[in-house]
């Protein structure tokens, strides 16, 4: 049975509707205007200055996070965290979609704005800032963000509709190698090829994916190859991302990569140096009565399921993981209809606003808002 009744639905979806030009415009403009992770001053601002015009109570460069914000509104005894993310990729832009995240996540909290005392709902959108690269949610949750969240809810844009989806933890590995410089044809000899390590580490891995368990990953790109091809590199980098189902399984890799990079480094006679960046991406913890419901709001508000033909298919990472493992959490993933263009190519980055992808935006404001009034009247959904 509906925790939100169908009066919610009817205010929920007018509140929406009579903001969706604003909704639009603001998803379009993140879009218009990528910055990547740690660096969303104006993706943040224009965001709090919304919600402030909607009367939240906003901090800025909340939780000693620069590019984060809280905005809050209501006293109720149930604290619902909406988070929105607006960070983008090096190269492709807002080729995850996260201006559908942040819009909704406005639309959500703006349309909630109103009915947060009738719910009994205190309600926070919190701006979640540098998902793509280093894990801003775990700065967040480790400055007390979440500590007396009841319930954590977002949405992702995905290819399909997958309201619980999992996800593999992960973690970022910088992989430094050091030779020694030398005139590549006068005195080769004197030389210790930096990239001969790097390159005979990404080989190694390479020969290791074949005994991978299921659903551990390993990829890599070499940010630094030397300088020129008559000095014999003495540094080279390279970036890997490390991936698996559990923990137990990302400890087996690490240990396994990293024998993989010193080998490299004997045969090579250079030192590697690997450092992790960022923090370590949990995999999510779906909660069962939070899919529900937003399923639920999703059927009340007409939007159809639109399933992945080929059934789930595990991969990606999100720092939500995090947060699902310590707060009750929905992480719903929401098609903007686009296979086969998928998250983190230019299409779809288009596909996020398009007439699809902002149609997507303002239904998830809708479902998200009347989750959170469904564990607003229903606190027990997720309090135990
Ligand atoms: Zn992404
Ligand atoms: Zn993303």
């Amino acid at each position: 049975m509906s925790a939100f009744t169908s009066h919610d639905v009817a205010a929920v979806s007018a509140a929406v509707h009579e903001m969706s030009e604003t909704l639009v415009s603001l998803s379009h403009a993140i879009s218009a205007d990528p910055e990547l992770s740690y660096d969303e001053h104006r993706a943040a601002a224009r965001c709090a200055d919304l919600l402030e015009q909607h009367g939240f109570a906003v901090e800025r460069a909340s939780y000693g996070q620069p590019t984060s914000f809280a905005a809050r509104i209501g006293s109720g005894d149930t604290h619902v965290v909406v988070c929105a993310e607006y960070d983008a990729l090096p190269g492709v832009g807002h080729a995850c979609g996260h201006n559908i995240i942040a819009s909704s996540a406005l639309g959500a909290g703006i349309a909630l704005a109103a009915m947060v005392d009738d719910a009994n709902i205190r309600l926070t959108v919190l701006g979640t800032h540098a998902e793509e690269v280093g894990g801003g949610k775990v700065d967040l949750i480790e400055a007390g963000a979440f500590a007396d969240a009841d319930v954590a809810l977002m949405m992702h844009p995905s290819p399909y509709d997958e309201y619980g989806p999992k996800s593999l933890a992960t973690e970022e590995w910088v992989v430094v190698h050091t030779g020694r410089a030398s005139h590549a044809s006068a005195a080769p000899e004197l030389g210790l090829n930096a990239l001969d390590g790097v390159i005979a580490g990404y080989n190694n891995i390479s020969m290791l994916r074949q005994s991978f368990r299921k659903h551990q990953q390993v990829h890599g790109v070499i940010v630094d190859g030397g300088k020129a091809p008559n000095v014999i590199p003495e540094r080279a980098e390279a970036s890997y991302y490390l991936r698996a189902v559990t923990m137990e399984d990302l400890e087996d890799l690490r240990a396994r990569v990293r024998a993989c990079l010193e080998g490299a480094a004997t045969a090579t006679g250079t030192t590697v140096e690997i450092t992790v960046n960022g923090h370590v991406y949990e995999s999510l913890k779906p909660h069962e009565g939070l899919v529900a419901t937003f399923t639920e709001a999703c059927d009340a508000i007409g939007r159809e399921f639109h399933a992945d033909p080929t059934g789930d298919e595990l991969g990606g990472s999100t720092d939500f993981g995090n947060v699902s493992q310590r707060v009750p959490g929905l992480h719903a993933d929401m098609a903007v209809y686009c296979y086969p263009a998928v998250n983190h190519q230019h299409e779809f980055a288009a596909a996020c606003v398009s007439p699809e992808g902002d149609k997507t935006m303002l239904e998830a404001a809708k479902a998200l808002a009347l989750t959170a009034l469904a564990v607003g009247r229903s606190p027990e959904l997720v309090k135990g």
